[in-house]
């Protein structure tokens, strides 16, 4: 698939400024910092639509990208920072959860993990969390460039692991900085946004 425009069309805390025109949706999720604004903006083109964090955690809101007049990317907030203030956390899974559990437009989750480290135990929540949902979902490792050769495999094996995933090709490896992986990930996007929606939630 081939960028051709993306723009961002808004903000938004709960369902009231969800857009309404019913347009297929993927959603990105992924701890604070583990370089979600990086990879979006990688992905449309290096226009720095998704503001790389300065403070990390601040962003809590829903953004919503329209991108080649067809579909929605969806940046949902990150979960997990140390320092973000309990209310702020308190907000999140709400305004996550109620995003992820009634938007039968989504398509697909991309949940974006750091290569250098294992899985954190709110990464594992998530995959879980999406698993019992049974919202379809990728598992993106970023950072990759990070990783020597010789230890992706055993980043990928270990991550899989972690996460529960029976096969570690599921696991996608990534880098913002070299775009490794971003053609691939378009294909799996492009693959989920041709299936038509799974069903009513
Ligand atoms: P977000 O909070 O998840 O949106 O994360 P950011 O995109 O703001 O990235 C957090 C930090 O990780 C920044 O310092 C980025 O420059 C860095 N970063 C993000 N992606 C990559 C990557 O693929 N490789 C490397 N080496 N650094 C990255």
């Amino acid at each position: 698939m081939k960028l051709t425009s993306a723009e961002f069309v808004g903000s938004a805390t709960g369902p009231r400024d969800f857009p309404r025109d019913r347009q297929p949706e993927i959603a990105f999720a992924g701890r604070s910092n583990v370089g979600k604004s990086s990879l979006l903006n990688r992905l449309l083109g290096r226009r720095r639509l998704a503001r790389v964090s300065r403070t990390p955690g601040r962003t809590q809101t829903i953004n919503f990208y329209w991108i080649n007049g067809a579909f929605y990317f969806v940046d949902l907030p990150g979960y997990g920072y140390a320092k973000v203030a309990e209310r702020m956390r308190r907000s999140w899974a709400p305004m996550v959860e109620g995003y992820l559990r009634t938007r039968a437009v989504l398509r697909a989750v991309v949940m974006i993990v750091d290569a250098r480290h294992p899985p954190s135990p709110l990464d594992q929540e998530m995959r879980a969390w999406l698993q019992a949902a049974r919202i379809p979902h990728l598992v993106v490792l970023t950072k990759v460039d990070k990783v020597k050769r010789g230890a992706r495999r055993r980043a990928r094996e270990g991550s899989a692991a972690v996460l529960g995933m029976r096969d570690p090709e599921n696991l996608l490896l990534f880098s913002a900085v070299t775009g490794e992986g971003e053609r691939e990930l378009w294909q799996h996007l492009a693959q989920y946004l041709h299936r038509s929606g799974h069903g009513v939630r």
